[in-house]
């Protein structure tokens, strides 16, 4: 039986406002979680609202603080990371920029050089018009952080997983560093997802995560998590109550309904994504194959090791010998899509020195570890067999375009 109808009082247009609003009590477990669109909650008394927003009582006050859904997404990102608390804002950007400006006090930020270049973009930023100190060097190592760490430094932050080289990060090595020389570490779990991997026990002070990418997983959101020790949450929701960004309840939903697939899509897309790795290194026109998975990766008995055995991640990238070629194979792709992103179900080829590392020159690409000719691919979770026919079609492509070279 349906539970008793809500009874408004009043008139016409008093019943239609009032009435729209009410809830049912519901004390039952629903199959999916509640899309909670309130951008505002009523107190039962005047006195409440003054107590919630100091924090003496649990509530809610208002959309942009937060939001039943995200609450929900809170408790479910934390748990997955091992750690005590997590937060959402309104994209892993958001994220990155809340935690470590919630870390870094008035000290300078370390951060990897092998950097997401939207990260860089925003650190750059922050460093031009905030004051921010940056400085950038190799951090995948302990010896490599030892030499760029100084007492100025009070946050390091490092990528899991380098993109588009692959380079794999020393977490736990890197983290009692940090620990050793009482610095925060703020670690981007975004390729590897918490299913691989999960820093927040390995020793890092915050985890942050595109949740856009893996944790959302089907390409219809932007979102991004923190998760830590309730202290560092509670500062950074503070900040995010003040500078504005949490996330809203429909994208916090779809990140739940997104997670509750993560382990299946993760071990699917990293299984496909070996196949793939596998079918290009044993071709001689895509040289080096870069992927955690391959035994000659640099850091294969380490990924092994951090990522517990479930997998390698679903991000890969190989040389052809030219742009041209590079170009040919991505156009010639149907059934990669040609486009940024990653971690979710469908994959994607793209094109990085003229799309996401466009700004850089030969050196710079270099230094990033990639080239003119290199590719990456995000690995989703078709047929394996549909996946390794377009890279055929692809490397047949970038033979004509590529004429004598190849
Ligand atoms: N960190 C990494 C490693 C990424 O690849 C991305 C986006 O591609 C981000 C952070 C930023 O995430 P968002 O686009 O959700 O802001």
């Amino acid at each position: 039986m349906e539970p008793s109808l809500p009874r408004p009082m009043g008139g016409f247009a008093t019943r239609a406002v009032t009435g729209a609003v009410t809830v049912p009590e519901v004390h039952q477990h629903p199959s999916s979680a509640g899309i909670w669109l309130a951008s505002t909650w009523g107190a039962d008394r005047s006195a409440d609202i003054g107590e919630l927003l100091l924090d003496e009582r649990e509530g809610y006050v208002y959309g942009r603080y937060d939001n039943p859904t995200a609450t929900t997404l809170h408790g479910v990102v934390a748990s997955l990371n091992g750690a005590p608390a997590a937060w959402s804002l309104a994209s892993g950007t958001a994220a990155i920029h809340a935690t470590l400006d919630v870390l870094r006090g008035h000290g300078r930020v370390l951060a990897t050089s092998r950097i997401y270049g939207g990260t860089f973009a925003l650190l750059d930023r922050l460093r031009r018009n905030a004051g921010w100190q940056v400085d950038h060097a190799p951090l995948s190592t302990a010896d490599e952080l030892g030499l760029a760490l100084t007492e100025e430094h009070t946050v390091v932050h490092v990528e899991t997983v380098a993109n588009p080289s692959t380079h794999v990060t020393d977490l736990a090595a890197i983290a009692s560093v940090c620990r050793e020389r009482g610095v925060a570490l703020v670690v981007d779990n975004t390729f590897a997802s918490p299913y691989l991997c999960r820093p927040y026990e390995l020793g890092a002070t915050a985890v942050v995560e595109s949740a856009t990418k893996f944790l959302g997983g089907h390409g219809d959101v932007v979102a991004g998590v923190v998760v830590g020790d309730a202290d560092l949450v509670e500062r950074v929701r503070r900040h995010t109550y003040e500078l504005g960004g949490s996330l809203g309840a429909f994208e916090a939903w779809l990140v739940l309904r997104g997670v509750q697939t993560l382990a299946l899509r993760v071990r699917q897309a990293s299984a496909n994504a070996l196949t793939v790795a596998r079918a290009l290194d044993g071709d001689h026109r895509a040289q080096p194959v870069r992927y955690p998975g391959l035994v000659h990766h640099e850091q294969y008995a380490l990924a092994t090791t951090m990522f517990g055995g479930r997998g390698y991640g679903a991000l890969l990238s190989f040389d052809l010998p030219t742009r041209a070629g590079a170009e040919a194979f991505a156009d010639a792709c149907e059934v990669f899509v040609r486009a940024s992103s990653l971690g979710g179900t469908h994959s994607l080829v793209l094109h990085p020195a003229s799309t996401s590392h466009r700004q850089l020159d030969p050196a710079g690409l270099a230094a990033a570890g990639l080239g003119a000719g290199t590719v990456r691919l995000s690995v989703g979770i078709e047929d394996p067999d549909d996946l390794v026919a377009d890279l055929d079609r692809g490397l047949a492509a970038a033979d004509v375009a590529q004429g004598d070279v190849a």
